[in-house]
């Protein structure tokens, strides 16, 4: 089935955006499997954080939470990168979902499932954290 995908994403050609939508799709499955290999092992990227949090006695329950956060990071990690897949099969891969103006391809090479360019991406900071900080935010 997977096969049959990329195929058919190859046959796309090559979207004004991105130099090649297959080798894209190819990078964001290789992704999807290491975070479901993640969520199968519930999550070894975190052992270490937990092994720690035993040694200073953390709460079993403490425990529990962290591994549960890591889950649902992982979760959401991988909805996001099957979305980025969808984006690159209707060919607005690379592409802002806010403006829609291009986002640099350095940060598409450091998250290849991001969302924003840096601009959205800044501005959506920006709003957080004057949330963050009780203000109003004004439109
Ligand atoms: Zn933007």
């Amino acid at each position: 089935m997977d096969a049959m995908l990329l195929e058919s994403v190859e046959g796309l050609g090559h979207s004004p955006f991105v130099e090649s939508p297959g080798a894209i799709w190819e990078s964001l499955q290789a992704e999807k499997e290491r975070i479901g290999r993640d969520l199968l092992l519930e999550g070894p990227l975190c052992e270490g954080e937990v092994t720690s949090l035993l040694e200073s006695e953390a709460s079993e329950e403490y425990t529990r939470e962290i591994r549960w956060r890591h889950r649902s990071q992982l979760e959401e990690r991988l909805r996001a990168v099957t979305e980025a897949q969808d984006r690159v099969i209707d060919g607005l891969y690379g592409r802002c979902m806010q403006c829609g103006s291009d986002i640099g391809s350095k940060r598409l090479l450091a998250d290849p499932a991001v969302l924003l360019c840096i601009d959205c991406q800044r501005s959506v900071e920006g709003l957080i954290a004057l949330e963050e900080l009780g203000q109003e935010v004004i439109h």
